[in-house]
């Protein structure tokens, strides 16, 4: 029988292509997202397409639903579903930094009990989470995605050593930057200025930055295709004993030795420089 995987956040950027990946090597995909539209593309493959906001109680409940009526069982599920709520902390409401955890964390956290009951009853399952690099680093007017990276490193932890005795494996993605639409949807999120306006310099500076920083023909980082992200998620889903951390890319591998090498105020100056709040 076909294995059966399950992707949140399958209507762009590396869920799209990870559910093109998964469906091209014989599974059967449960390809999830807001937008049944946009993934058109991948119920011409074969996939099917249901509608999921992670952030939606009744939304889980209906997804899931239809999910199981079609299938008992789930080999797999890929939490990718996530964006970047930019933003200097002074900026950010309550309201903000909870929407933030809503889809990257609480979002992840709902999905996942989802599956848990089959996955324990079936004595095997693996479940691999997109986190980021950036859940081991911070820049500056993105701390409220970071904390929700930072977040899920350990909830990913807490839950592979929760559910290895059910045989179920638990696995973390983190890649470097990819050129997906995620930068430009996270423009699109930046709060209202507060009185005087006194991050306004910095907002440009970032939103400058952000403009080139995962185009790979314009940045000066290292970028990955969400192809490239999505064949590591294949193959952690495949391999017979799967890495509990895939570091992506030449970003992923060096920043975080970069971090350790370095005292923290050595590292604030060089994320200002590199992120573009200061010259030099
Ligand atoms: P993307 O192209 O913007 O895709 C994000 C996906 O998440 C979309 O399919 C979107 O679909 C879905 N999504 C957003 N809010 C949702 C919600 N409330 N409920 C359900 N789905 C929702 O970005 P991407 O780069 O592929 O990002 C995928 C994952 O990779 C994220 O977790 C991100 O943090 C991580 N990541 C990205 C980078 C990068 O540089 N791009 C680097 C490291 C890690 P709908 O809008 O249709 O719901």
């Amino acid at each position: 029988m076909n294995k059966v995987v399950i992707i949140t956040g399958a209507s762009s950027g590396i869920g799209n292509e990870s559910a093109k990946l998964f469906a091209q090597n014989g599974y059967r995909v449960f390809a999830t997202a807001r937008s049944l539209d946009r993934m058109k593309d991948l119920e011409a493959l074969g996939c099917i397409t249901v509608r999921l906001d992670v952030t939606d109680e009744a939304s889980i409940q209906q997804a899931f639903q239809q999910i199981f009526a079609q299938t008992d069982q789930v080999d797999v599920l890929v939490n990718n579903a996530g964006f970047s709520q930019n933003g200097f902390l002074e900026e950010l409401t309550p309201q903000h930094l909870r929407y933030q955890f809503d889809v990257n964390v609480f979002g992840l956290v709902r999905v996942t009990q989802m599956v848990l009951p089959k996955m324990r009853q079936a004595r095997r399952g693996r479940i691999i989470n997109v986190g980021s690099v950036g859940g081991e680093f911070t820049t500056p007017g993105a701390s409220a995605y970071h904390a929700s990276k930072y977040a899920l490193e350990s909830l990913t932890d807490g839950l592979r050593q929760e559910v290895n005795q059910f045989g179920i494996q638990v696995v973390l993605i983190k890649p470097g930057g990819v050129e997906t639409e995620f930068v430009s949807n996270s423009t699109a999120f930046y709060p209202e200025p507060i009185d005087g306006n006194p991050y306004g310099d910095w907002r440009q500076r970032f939103t400058n930055m952000l403009a080139t920083v995962v185009d790979s023909q314009k940045s000066s980082f290292p970028i990955l295709t969400p192809v490239e992200v999505a064949e590591v998620i294949v193959q952690a889903a495949a391999e017979p004993e799967p890495q509990t951390r895939y570091r992506i890319g030449e970003t992923a591998q060096t920043m975080p030795q970069l971090k350790g090498s370095m005292s923290d105020k050595e590292f604030d100056g060089l994320m200002l420089k590199q992120f573009g709040f200061i010259d030099g």
